[in-house]
């Protein structure tokens, strides 16, 4: 099921990313906990009550050198591309500027849900500065105080009213929907070009799907799949390419709504470190993952090129040792076919079910082999494991007590599990309960 996402659209300076923090919280990600990228995280899930979303801070993209005016509307422009709830945000203390007006010249233009935030109201006295902004024309200012984390519930009352239906968008279960991600130029539409057959990307928009997703459903060999967010590579926007955080913003949204991810590398030049980033989040999110190294045709090599590239990527991609790397071209289409041939094989992997009886044997003969070490005097025992999920496949094992289990005797357990079982292609995840 897909998150709606709400972005925060505003001039710099009326607290876009206080309000942000707020609501986001504390999360702990692999990937973002790399120095200074934490920094300027721009989206992120969230929840409130029983609601579970995502949320963008528009006023971290910054667009190439426009000029101060024209980035937030660009801003404003990629929240109505992106958002299903737009929160407009204001300063109370400072009352309707220029900017405000601007901004509010290009929402005007949307059909969706605008909700007025004004902002730094950090005591009651100060709510009749709200007044001046009905004039905006976007109806009841929410006041707010993002420094004092006052009134921040009322105004995600206020977007979730606002949130799509669920379920506007399913496809049958076993229709497999896979993205291509990677940096721009790397190959993306070529590739999806060289599957389909066709010099263009035919794009085909679904009756009743939301939030501008454009989606190629395709057939082959008795398998539908759809090619989820072309529209990201067709659309080369001169926001989407000058901007690398909206196209990371896009490929995040794009993975979210896939089963198997395609990563996609240029052969021709070395790893960097945005595909790390964009491979971390299909991991993180629990998605079946596929490296595909393309322009494999203009790579000068001899037979030991594949091996060498191979091992590169093993070491940059560490968290990714599961998933299979192929190489190919989408000019003279060498192994393109074997691609959705790998995607489907993937993915049966990663919604792959695994009787309790035969996994509870599986992980008592490892434990038998090799015995949990103890610490500070006790030993890790292991009672049961089940599996609780998949798309994913999730494991939840009953043990005496969680903190024994350490992070090397968990890899042990996951290599023996995938020995045993299939999971190429597929994150698995252990998790250690106590028993009751
Ligand atoms: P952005 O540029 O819109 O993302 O704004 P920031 O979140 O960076 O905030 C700009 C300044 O306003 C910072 O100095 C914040 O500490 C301050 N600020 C944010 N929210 C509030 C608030 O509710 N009350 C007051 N008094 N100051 C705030
Ligand atoms: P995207 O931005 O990732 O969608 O990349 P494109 O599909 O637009 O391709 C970028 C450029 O790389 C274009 O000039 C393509 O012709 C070229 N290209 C794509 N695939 C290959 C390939 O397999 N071999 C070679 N030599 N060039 C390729």
């Amino acid at each position: 099921m897909t998150k709606p996402v709400i972005a925060i659209v505003g001039r710099p300076n009326v607290g876009k990313s206080t309000i942000f923090n707020r609501i986001v919280g504390e999360r702990v990600s692999i990937v973002e906990d790399i120095p200074g990228v934490t920094r300027d995280r721009i989206y992120s899930s969230a929840d409130w009550l029983t609601h579970e979303f995502n949320i963008i801070d528009t006023g971290g993209i910054e667009i190439g050198d426009e000029p101060f005016l024209d980035q937030i509307r660009s801003q404003a422009e990629i929240a109505i591309q992106e958002a299903d709830v737009i929160i407009f945000m204001t300063n109370g203390r400072e009352g309707v500027t220029l900017a405000d007006e601007q901004v509010a010249k290009i929402l005007y233009k949307t059909k969706k849900p605008v909700v007025l935030a004004v902002n730094k109201i950090d005591n009651p006295d100060m709510r009749e500065m709200i007044y001046d902004f009905y004039s905006l024309g976007f109806g009841e200012p929410f006041p707010i105080s993002g420094s004092h984390g006052l009134g921040i519930g009322d105004l995600l009352d206020e977007c979730a009213k606002h949130f799509p239906k669920e379920d506007e968008e399913q496809y049958p279960d076993d229709t497999i929907k896979f993205s291509l991600i990677g940096r721009p130029n790397v190959g993306k539409s070529s590739l999806v070009n060289a599957f389909l057959g066709q010099e263009r990307v035919i794009v085909s928009d679904i009756a009743g799907t939301t939030r501008d997703a454009i989606d190629t459903p395709y057939s082959y060999d008795g398998q539908d799949y759809v090619i989820i967010d072309t529209a990201g590579m067709r659309k080369k926007g001169k926001v989407y390419e000058t901007t690398e955080k909206y196209s990371v913003l896009r490929a995040l949204r794009a993975i979210e709504r896939s089963d198997v991810v395609l990563v996609v590398l240029n052969g021709e030049e070395g790893i960097q470190e945005q595909d790390k980033k964009i491979a971390g989040y299909a991991h993180e999110a629990g998605k079946a993952v596929v490296i595909v190294v393309n322009k494999w045709d203009a790579v000068e090599k001899d037979e030991k090129t594949m091996n060498l590239y191979t091992q590169q990527i093993r070491e940059h991609f560490l968290y990714l040792h599961y998933a299979p790397i192929i190489f190919v071209s989408a000019k003279t289409k060498q192994r393109v076919h074997q691609i959705l041939n790998i995607v489907q094989r993937v993915s049966e992997n990663h919604a792959m079910r695994i009787q309790s009886s035969i996994l509870n044997e599986v992980i008592e003969d490892a434990v038998a082999r090799n015995p949990a070490p103890r610490d500070k005097g006790r030993r890790l025992r292991i009672y049961y494991t089940t599996q609780v999920a998949v798309k994913p496949p999730t494991f939840v094992t009953f043990v005496n007590d969680p903190e024994l289990m350490h992070f090397s005797y968990e890899r042990f357990l996951e290599n023996r599990i995938r020995e045993t079982f299939d999971f190429e292609g597929t994150p698995i995840r252990l998790i250690a309960r106590a028993r009751e």
